[in-house]
């Protein structure tokens, strides 16, 4: 099996998607099993489409949507992307993958484009092609969130707070794409949206557990800009003893994670 993963943009969090300052954009992946191909763009925020466009990601080869969750740094351009992946509903092709809140969230016409919309909960499997798809449970102020692990070869975590039981399902994964919205979460524990969000002391911890070959860095938040990418990145490889990566937006990686 061979895969590619481009980083469309790499902020999540609302003041990094709201100023920009880190761009939003979601993930594209490529995957080539005996000699099929399948085109997966996840989680497409604010700015997903715009980007994609300018990285040159042909919409309209475009397998499967798969959408986490129903925030705006996940979902925002689902719905021009779904236009441009079925263009605009003239070649009802492809499918969105989603939990019910996306799917109610995203209206009839849009949905109407594709050929199938398949509504997803934790820990369910399912195909695009012949590529297998797991679903995995999180804890995020979006109760019906999700993450997925593909080919039980590359996790996403989706946003979600840090527990033993979450990291345990991606245990000893290729590559992990952690979500981390904060270097140090202020809110953490506390009754607030901003609190279900990982930072970098969960993401030592869930790497303990998960154990993968490697990690990238995803859905970065101001906190992290603040800090400083580098330092936060040397901080969770160090403490973790997991290579961590820190994607370079628009850059496609190989499954060794270097850049092709
Ligand atoms: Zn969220």
């Amino acid at each position: 099996m061979n895969l590619k993963i481009k980083f469309v943009g790499i902020g999540g969090g609302r003041r990094a998607t709201l100023t920009q300052k880190i761009k939003t954009g979601g993930i594209y992946l490529e995957f080539s099993k005996n000699n099929i191909d399948t085109k997966l763009f996840l989680d497409p925020g604010v700015g997903a489409f715009t980007r994609a466009l300018e990285q040159k990601i042909k919409f309209i080869k475009i397998d499967g949507l798969l959408v986490s969750h129903c925030h705006t740094d996940h979902i925002n351009d689902a719905p021009v992307t779904i236009e441009a992946m079925t263009n605009t509903g003239r070649t009802k092709r492809a499918g969105m993958y989603c939990p019910k809140t996306v799917a109610e969230h995203i209206s009839d016409y849009y949905k109407n484009c594709l050929e199938k919309v398949i509504t997803l909960r934790a820990n369910e499997k399912f195909k695009i092609k012949n590529i297998n798809i797991k679903t995995t449970k999180t804890i995020h102020t979006e109760k019906f969130n999700i993450g997925f692990i593909l080919e039980d070869f590359v996790g996403y975590t989706s946003d979600t707070i840090f527990t033993e039981h979450i990291a345990e399902q991606y245990k000893n994964l290729d590559v992990l794409i952690l979500n981390i919205c904060f270097f140090k979460n202020p809110y953490k524990g506390k009754d607030l949206g901003f609190g279900q969000h990982m930072d970098a002391y969960d993401a030592v911890r869930f790497l303990k557990i998960a154990k993968p070959k490697a990690c990238i860095m995803y859905h970065l938040g101001m906190s992290i800009l603040n800090y400083g990418f580098e330092k936060t990145r040397n901080y969770i490889q160090s403490n973790s003893g997991v290579k961590t990566i820190l994607p370079e937006i628009g850059k496609t990686y190989n499954p060794t994670l270097t850049v092709e």
